[in-house]
């Protein structure tokens, strides 16, 4: 069962009217004011996922400021699970900072049939992680019904990019050790934090912190894939990113690299599959 945990998806209207979208939120502005950064449908999702044989995908939409854009575009996500039953699973994008608004957003979603909420990506949406009065009300409820958290994450040190933010691991620490009863996916491996698992004290306050490997190939050189499954093969979930990295490519970058076969079946999909609660059944 191949699954990927991290992909963006769009419904046409904002595709088509792109240049209105820019200036209507800065973040999305910073991240798709290159007209060469693509932006994909369900359908262009799941045409690549056919070529590269994948099973299902995690989609969202973007973590817009303004929950009403959030809204429209969830509504988005849960039309393609509608229409592509069992190989897209929706996750929520919401802005935590609308309090009350935003939690019954994500109910809407968890009650159509979404999996979990994100990709969060405060530094665009105006909060801090580490603000309880924001998080701490999203973080009860998806604790409340065993259902994750995905957030962007991103290092503190090496190249700029757009959208690269400041969610740090000293950030995504403290976060994660105030949240211990739900599960969180920092994207983007964490911005390194895999790696602080070395410390035993790290290592016991991420129990319950997953990495995605969204975006990898911009940002990491391949050894890291095998380094990860020594660090926590059993919390690594394959993601691509995708549109930004097409499945194809990114599969077969981490069949290359140097994992025993259990450890990659985990990390291509078996991960995602345990986290998810899915079963066979339910993907195809
Ligand atoms: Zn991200």
């Amino acid at each position: 069962m191949i699954i990927d945990f991290h992909t963006h998806l769009f419904p046409p209207q904002i595709i088509q009217r792109r240049e209105e979208y820019l200036w209507r939120d800065r973040w999305f502005g910073l991240l798709y004011g290159n007209p060469n950064a693509k932006l994909a449908t369900a359908e262009d999702l799941i045409a690549s996922m056919d070529q590269a044989g994948v099973d299902a995908c995690v989609a969202f939409g973007f973590a817009w400021r303004d929950g009403g854009l959030c809204q429209c575009h969830n509504d988005y996500i849960l039309e393609s699970m509608a229409r592509f039953p069992g190989r897209v699973i929706g996750f929520a994008t919401v802005n935590p900072a609308r309090g009350e608004t935003a939690l019954l957003e994500a109910q809407r979603c968890a009650d159509e049939g979404m999996r979990g909420v994100g990709e969060l990506m405060p530094d665009g949406q105006g909060y801090a992680l580490h603000d309880e009065a924001v998080m701490r009300p999203l973080m009860e409820w998806l604790a409340d019904r065993d259902m994750p958290l995905l957030t962007h994450s991103s290092e503190p040190v090496g190249h700029m990019y757009p959208g690269k933010g400041n969610l740090t691991p000293e950030k995504t620490y403290r976060f994660i050790q105030q949240y211990p009863e739900t599960a969180i996916i920092l994207a983007h491996w964490g911005g390194g934090l895999l790696f602080c698992e070395l410390m035993s004290e790290v290592r016991e306050a991420c129990a319950r912190v997953y990495y995605d490997t969204a975006a990898s190939l911009f940002l990491y050189d391949d050894r890291i894939f095998s380094l990860a499954a020594t660090l926590a093969e059993d919390r690594v979930l394959w993601g691509t990113d995708y549109p930004l990295i097409g499945h194809d490519t990114f599969r077969r970058r981490v069949e290359s690299a140097r994992l025993s076969p259990p450890a990659m079946k985990s990390i291509l999909g078996g991960n995602a599959a345990r986290l998810l609660g899915l079963s066979e059944e339910e993907l195809l």
